[in-house]
C-alpha cells in the first residue's frame, strides 16, 4: 500500500473515496460509473463514466478523468484511509500544528462512514484516538498532556453543542468572539478535559448520538449541518506547544443545489422556503470553504520562494464554517485534508461530477 503525494506540499491533501454500490442501487440496475485504478495511475486517477443521450437518442458514455493526492476504490478501508490521511495530522499536534480532517460529498456517499465509521468498521476518529493517546504515552518522560474536546454542529446561523443534553433552543446561544489577541472563541460552547482513551471514545459517542436523537432532529438533519469533533492538546509544560485537530462532517453538498430538489417538492411555500434558504447557506459555506483552502493552497505554494505569498486573501469572513476553522488554517504549521466522497451509481452521477469539480477545484 503506497501513499502517493506529487508535488512538493502535502500540506493540503485532497484525496477521493468511492464507497461500494449498495443494495437499492443495484435493485435499480444502477451501474459503476467510477474507475479508480488503471495499470498506468493506480491510486491517484478517477474516471467518471457519465450516461449521455445523443439528439439522435442513441446513449453513450461521457469519460471524465480527474487527479488527485490518492484516490480510494470500494475495496479501502477507514484504516487505509487514516493511514495515508490523519495519521500525519495527529504526530503535527504534538509538535503545535493544527490538522483538519474534512469528509465532502453528498449524501450517503459515505462521510460519516468514514469519519464517525458504522456497525462495519470503526471511523477514522478511532485511530486517531488511539494514536493520540499512544503518542500522549510515549511522550510521557517529556511533557504530560491532556486533552480539551467539544463537539458541535453548525446549523444554518446556529451553533448547536453535542456535549450538553439540551434541545438547541434550550442551549444558551453559541457565539464567536475575537478575543484581544484575535484568537477567536465560541462562547458558551462546552468544552471536556479528558485524560484517558476510553473516556474520550465514549465522549464521540455520546455527541453522536445527540446529533442523531435529538427531539428537533429528524432522519435528514446529519444532511443539513457540519458537524465538527475538536480535541486540543494541552500540555502542563509550557515549552511544549500543543495543536488542535478538526474532525468536520460536511452537510449534503447535494443540498447546496437548491433548486433540483424544491422544483420536486409538493411542499408548502413555507417549508419551500426552509429548504431554499438552507440550501443557500449551505451553498455558500461549502463555497467559501473551497476558496480559503484554495487560498491556502495558492499561498503555500507562493511561500516556496517569492514573497507574492501573504497577499493572497483567505476569505474566512464569507461563513461561519470557515470563521469558526479559521485559526486553524492560519497557524503556520497547519495541515488540511479533505477526503471527497461519492456514491458510484449511474444514478448520483450528476452529484459524483459535482463533488469531483468542486475537490479537483481546492487544489
Ligand atoms: P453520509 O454521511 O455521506 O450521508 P454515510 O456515511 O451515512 O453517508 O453512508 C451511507 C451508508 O453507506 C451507510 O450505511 C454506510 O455504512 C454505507 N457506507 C458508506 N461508505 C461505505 C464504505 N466505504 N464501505 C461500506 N459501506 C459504506
Ligand atoms: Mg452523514
Amino acid at each position: 500500500f503506497s501513499m502517493e503525494c506529487p508535488g512538493m506540499d502535502c500540506r493540503i491533501k485532497v484525496v477521493l473515496r468511492k464507497r461500494p454500490l449498495n443494495s437499492k442501487e443495484l435493485a435499480k440496475n444502477a451501474f459503476d460509473v467510477a474507475t479508480t485504478r488503471t495499470a498506468t495511475y493506480p491510486n491517484s486517477r478517477v474516471f467518471i463514466h457519465e450516461p449521455k443521450t445523443r439528439v439522435d437518442l442513441s446513449k453513450h458514455l461521457e469519460t471524465h478523468a480527474f487527479i488527485f493526492d490518492h484516490a480510494f476504490d470500494e475495496t479501502s478501508t477507514n484504516e487505509q484511509v487514516y493511514l495515508a490521511t490523519g495519521k500525519s495530522l495527529v504526530k503535527s499536534i504534538f509538535e503545535g500544528g493544527k490538522g483538519t480532517f474534512f469528509a465532502y460529498g453528498q449524501t450517503g456517499s459515505g462521510k460519516t462512514h468514514t469519519i464517525f465509521g458504522s456497525n462495519a468498521e470503526p471511523g477514522i476518529y478511532s485511530y486517531i484516538c488511539n494514536d493520540l493517546f499512544r503518542h500522549i504515552e510515549d511522550s510521557c518522560h517529556t511533557a504530560t498532556f491532556h486533552l480539551r474536546v467539544s463537539f458541535f454542529e453548525i446549523y444554518g446561523p446556529k451553533i448547536i453543542d453535542l456535549l450538553t443534553p439540551l434541545s438547541a433552543n434550550q442551549q444558551p446561544s453559541i457565539q464567536l468572539c475575537e478575543d484581544k489577541h484575535g484568537n477567536l472563541n465560541l462562547m458558551h460552547l462546552h468544552h471536556e478535559t479528558i485524560s484517558s482513551l476510553p473516556d474520550l471514545l465514549a465522549l464521540v459517542q455520546r455527541g453522536r448520538s445527540l446529533r442523531t436523537t435529538r427531539p428537533t432532529s429528524n432522519n435528514n438533519e446529519s444532511s443539513r449541518s457540519h458537524a465538527i469533533f475538536q480535541i486540543q492538546l494541552v500540555s502542563s509544560d509550557a515549552k511544549s506547544n500543543g495543536g488542535v485537530l478538526s474532525l468536520v462532517d460536511l452537510a449534503g453538498s447535494e443540498r447546496a443545489s437548491t433548486k433540483k430538489h424544491t422544483g420536486k417538492l409538493a411542499a408548502s411555500s413555507n417549508t419551500q422556503k426552509k429548504i431554499q434558504s438552507e440550501g443557500a447557506e449551505i451553498n455558500k459555506s461549502l463555497l467559501s470553504l473551497k476558496e480559503c483552502i484554495r487560498a491556502l493552497y495558492k499561498r503555500s505554494l507562493g511561500q516556496q520562494g517569492d514573497s507574492v505569498s501573504d497577499s493572497t486573501h483567505v476569505p474566512f469572513r464569507g461563513s461561519k464554517l470557515t470563521l469558526v476553522l479559521r485559526d486553524s488554517f492560519l497557524c503556520i504549521n497547519s495541515q488540511t485534508v479533505m477526503v471527497a466522497t461519492i456514491s458510484p451509481g449511474s444514478d448520483s452521477v450528476e452529484h459524483t461530477l459535482n463533488t469531483m469539480r468542486y475537490a479537483d477545484r481546492v487544489k
